[in-house]
């Protein structure tokens, strides 16, 4: 493998229904950088069925390049298509980088194609830079249960592959007046190759309502609530807002609310306007989670819990007490 072969800044542009997901569009905004740094291109590759709005968006968001595979078998996301679809675009264009989201997709997805290429993935990374003398991507995840950040290169082999958790980087602004090339591959996966069959889509009741990754606000609560029922003041809180609910791993643990709603090392990458920490201790795993918020505000009993070395703002108090009237006052100023 000459590695010189192998040119360009890919992200994978992960998609609902149509719709592209703000993990892709992140991503171009860090690939970006990475691609500068190398004076390469940015190539956003779109897989999936009716995919011009898909193209217009990654356009705008600054993609170089748009590589399309469309066809009726990519119309919902499936392991088999998908990875057939990737690996012969990746053997055909060579890219040096495949960046995915660290989603229930990009994780799917992005270690099998590296296995298939015979090359590295690095998963859940929290950071990417270029190392200036070799060009190499330094990825940069948590190793030994958070207590200290790896920086990983693929030095020898390429794609240089790896997932990236939602919420990480910020999104660019998107400019209409951006233009890319647009390249459609045909691409075929012959139905007996692809092993499952989208059933039936049921969206849960979890999923519903402002997703956790992408809201500007959300709540969370910890042990701190005590029992299950006690949720409902965080939702109560959230809704006003117009805010997601999260909850810290003790809570999830305790069976209080569903694993989706897990913020921290184990669980999602939140990125919000503002979030708010409830009967949550601040353990270096949650806040591998939350840490890039722009506005942290911290409501905990304990005046020493280490939340309060990251909050922007803090309430020592009972958060019995002090949500009901932060709910109340909202309620003012939206009235
Ligand atoms: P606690 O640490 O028990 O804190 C509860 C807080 O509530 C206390 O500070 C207390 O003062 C406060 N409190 C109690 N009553 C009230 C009240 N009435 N009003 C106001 N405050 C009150 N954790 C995560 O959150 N996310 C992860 O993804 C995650 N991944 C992990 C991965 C690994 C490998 C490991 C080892 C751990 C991980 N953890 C994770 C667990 C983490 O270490 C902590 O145990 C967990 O975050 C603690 O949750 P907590 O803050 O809700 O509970």
């Amino acid at each position: 493998m000459d590695l010189k072969d192998y040119k360009n800044v890919w992200v994978f542009i992960e998609t609902a229904r149509g719709e592209v997901r703000n993990v892709g569009l992140e991503l171009l905004n860090q690939g970006r950088v990475l691609a500068g740094a190398n004076n390469e291109k940015l190539v956003a590759v779109i897989i999936g069925k009716d995919l011009d709005a898909a193209a217009k968006t990654v356009t705008a968001y600054g993609a170089d390049e748009v590589i399309l595979v469309e066809g009726e078998e990519y119309k919902d996301y499936n392991t088999d298509g998908y990875t057939n679809a990737m690996v012969k675009l990746s053997e055909k264009y060579k890219p040096a980088a495949i960046l995915f989201g660290g989603t229930i997709q990009g994780r799917d997805l992005a270690p099998r194609i590296s296995c298939r290429l015979k090359t590295g993935c690095t998963a859940d990374c929290t950071d990417l830079a270029v190392n200036a003398e070799t060009g190499d991507i330094e990825w940069t995840r948590p190793a030994f249960g958070g207590s200290i950040m790896a920086t990983i290169v693929c030095s020898q082999t390429r794609p240089q592959v790896g997932t990236v958790r939602p919420g990480v980087f910020k999104k660019a602004q998107p400019d209409d007046s951006k233009t890319a090339s647009i390249i459609r591959e045909e691409i075929r996966t012959p139905a007996e190759e692809i092993r499952t069959k989208l059933v039936d889509f049921i969206k849960s009741a979890e999923e519903a309502g402002v997703k956790l990754e992408e809201a500007e606000i959300v709540v969370s609560g910890g042990r701190g609530l005590g029992k299950p029922e006690n949720f409902a003041i965080i939702k109560e809180l959230a809704d006003v807002l117009g805010g997601a609910v999260g909850a810290s791993r003790a809570a999830v643990d305790a069976g209080w609310i569903s694993p989706l709603r897990q913020v921290g090392q184990t669980g999602k990458t939140v990125g919000p306007k503002i979030y708010f920490a409830c009967g949550i201790s601040g353990a270096v795993q949650h806040l591998a989670g939350m840490s890039s918020s722009k506005i942290i505000v911290a409501i905990n009993k304990d005046p020493e819990a280490p939340i309060f070395d990251v909050a922007d703002f803090g309430v020592v108090g009972d958060l019995f007490e002090v949500i009901p009237v932060l709910i109340e006052e909202f309620k003012k100023i939206k009235a």
